[in-house]
């Protein structure tokens, strides 16, 4: 059993007083956010948001200096993530490539990829796509159909659709999941992945695709005989699969999978206020305790991922615990407080509520849905 062992994280000063400059920082810079905009934290894109938390050194942070980075420790940047995601920044513009796309080309890229792109992302100016799910191929990765021919001048001819591409339509990249050999049928063999230039690349469309609340967030993109370059291979050509299933182990493994919905707690004490009961102390009461103990487990997992261990499995029972986490707190905001949900609303916690109830429904799909992180966890613990 010892695979679902979570180490306690140590305890450091250096975390804390990073932690007060942190919500220094973000106390002026998110002084004029709404409860609302600040619920939609996940889905706030905002460039130069992205850009001054570059500039203090608070992007890229764990990554060597010579690649724009600052050597800081996988704590350090944890606690910018809890500490952004708690005040409810608007982390889109900087967050997929600071998590999963810089750290992958880190880990797989040429020289010359580290050096061109992973100082853009430090620097807050430069945002990356998931090409990873297809209209067959969302869970079933290995079934994935786009693809990738290698021509003679050594460039590659792209063909396929990507689905949910999340704001594909801001990205100045892709990492692009795809098949360089063989058919479907050989499931995880012959894959690879590219580094796509979704700014300069003839032969790729963004569309649209909205979302529960109407918005413009996910996208289908087409690649049709789009031609990439022959340095637009990340990593080694076929060796796709091992490379993607690492990244997913850094999509999932943050604080994020149990703070999307902190904004409706923080409102849900305030609506309680003066007005609180037994039962309402007592929902409350259950709701902390299961908050810290994710965070307990999820800075366990960052232990790991600082020791260079293999947090894949923890990474999973923390998604999937904190998604649970995360859908049931509009339902029990709802017992406990008499108001409508309403976007409209002039009423924090009406508005924060109804979006919540909204958003909820995605997050145990995004990033990998219950039944296949359980599926893992089953798998890790010999029970299929
Ligand atoms: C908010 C959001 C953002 C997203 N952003 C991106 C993005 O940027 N890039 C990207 O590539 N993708 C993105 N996705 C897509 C997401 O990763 C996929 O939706 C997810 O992988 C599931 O794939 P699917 O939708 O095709 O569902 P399917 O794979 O068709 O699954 C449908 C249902 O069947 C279940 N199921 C499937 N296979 C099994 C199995 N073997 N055993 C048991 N149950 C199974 C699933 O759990 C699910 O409940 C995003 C999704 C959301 C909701």
């Amino acid at each position: 059993m010892s695979v679902l062992a979570f180490p306690a994280p140590p305890v450091r000063p250096d975390d804390e007083s990073l932690r007060r400059d942190v919500r220094t920082f973000l106390g002026t810079a998110l002084a004029q956010r709404t409860p609302l905009e600040r619920a939609e934290s996940w889905n706030g894109f905002d460039r130069d948001f992205s850009r001054a938390l570059g500039q203090r050194g608070w992007l890229g942070m764990t990554w060597p200096r010579e690649f724009g980075g600052h050597d800081r420790t996988a704590y350090e940047r944890y606690v910018v993530m809890e500490e952004t995601l708690a005040a409810g920044a608007p982390v889109a513009a900087h967050w997929i490539a600071d998590r999963q796309s810089g750290p992958t080309i880190l880990r797989y890229g040429t020289e010359a990829q580290k050096r061109a792109i992973l100082p853009r992302i430090a620097a807050g100016e430069c945002t990356f796509c998931i090409g990873m799910s297809e209209p067959d191929a969302g869970s079933d990765l290995a079934a994935t159909r786009t693809r990738a021919e290698k021509q003679g001048d050594g460039t590659w001819r792209v063909s396929g659709t990507k689905l949910w591409t999340t704001y594909a339509h801001e990205a100045d990249y892709m990492i692009l999941f795809c098949r360089t050999s063989g058919t479907p049928a050989d499931r995880q063999k012959g894959t690879s992945q590219m580094l796509v230039d979704m700014r300069d690349t003839p032969g790729v469309t963004v569309r649209p695709v909205h979302d529960l609340m109407g918005q413009h967030h996910f996208n289908e993109v087409h690649f049709e005989d789009a031609v990439l370059p022959a340095d637009a291979l990340l990593g080694t050509e076929g060796q796709g699969w091992a490379q993607v299933m690492g990244e997913l182990a850094f999509e999932r493994s943050g604080p994020e999978r149990f703070l999307s919905s902190i904004q409706l707690l923080i409102e849900l004490i305030g609506a309680l206020q003066g007005s609180e009961g037994a039962a309402a102390q007592q929902a409350v009461g259950r709701l902390f305790a299961h908050l810290v103990t994710l965070r307990h487990m999820s800075r366990g997992v960052a232990t790991l991922l600082e020791r260079g261990e293999d947090a894949s499995v923890h990474a999973a029972i923390v998604k999937d615990l904190g998604a649970t986490f995360e859908q049931d707190l509009p339902d029990i905001a709802r017992s406990l407080v008499d108001q409508e949900p309403d976007l409209e609303s002039t009423s924090r916690f009406a508005a924060v509520l109804a979006y919540t109830a909204m958003a909820a429904p995605a997050f145990s799909l995004r990033g990998g849905t219950r039944e296949i992180l359980r599926g893992i966890i089953a798998r890790q613990l010999g029970l299929r």
